[in-house]
């Protein structure tokens, strides 16, 4: 049988993290972060290869399987680009607050960055089981907040995600036990919006 998609090595790369494993503590712990990445967003990858290989998903981008998948495929592939998402908007030392016109954005969507935050907060609380909340523009410049089960996806719903937050018990569980909402205040201060910015400008 002839194969034209080379399988040998894994099509989608898992990205290392983009700063220590001990630079968010004690916000996010080093133990949290090391099951996180390496075991639950590793994992996520791996399995993906596994179920793709030697199938049409294997010429597609991360981003093009999440958009058509459907199924455990989608599931994995979902849950490898929200984990990249996810880790790619933190830093040890953030530029604390959104500036120029994601500042205007956001003052124009929900009155205020107090008021963004809040909504944001009260969503991630509130995900009945596992999930996770986002920030999203709509294609407009209008900002919403959209909260998803399981491995959801905003690109499945056509907005284009700009921040999130992983409230599947293993994103939290290590350092905050059941604490969730404690979990994600804790973790507001770690975002860099010059990142979030950057998303926001490439569009
Ligand atoms: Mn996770």
């Amino acid at each position: 049988m002839l194969m034209t998609t080379d399988v040998t090595a894994a099509r989608i790369e898992a990205k290392p993290l983009p700063y220590a494993y001990d630079a968010l503590a004690p916000a996010i712990s080093e133990e949290t972060l090391r099951y996180h990445h390496d075991k639950h967003y590793e994992g996520y990858v791996a399995k993906l290869n596994e179920l793709i290989a030697y199938t049409p998903y294997a010429d597609l981008s991360l981003e093009e399987i999440v958009r058509t998948a459907d199924g455990t495929v989608f599931n994995n592939a979902a849950q490898a680009w929200n984990h990249e998402f996810y880790f790619g908007q933190f830093s040890p030392q953030p530029q604390d607050a959104p500036t120029g016109p994601l500042a205007e954005a956001i003052d124009r969507s929900f009155g205020s960055f107090d008021a963004m935050k809040a909504e944001m907060s009260k969503a991630a609380a509130s995900l009945f089981g596992s999930g996770w909340v986002w920030l999203v523009e709509d294609g407009t410049g209008k900002l919403s907040i959209l909260s998803t089960r399981n491995a959801g996806s905003p690109v499945r719903h056509g907005l284009r995600p700009l921040l999130c937050f992983d409230v599947w018990e293993h994103a939290y569980y290590i350092d905050y036990r059941n604490r969730r909402a404690d979990a994600i205040a804790a973790t507001w201060p770690l975002i860099d919006w010059k990142k979030v910015e950057e998303r926001y400008r490439t569009r």
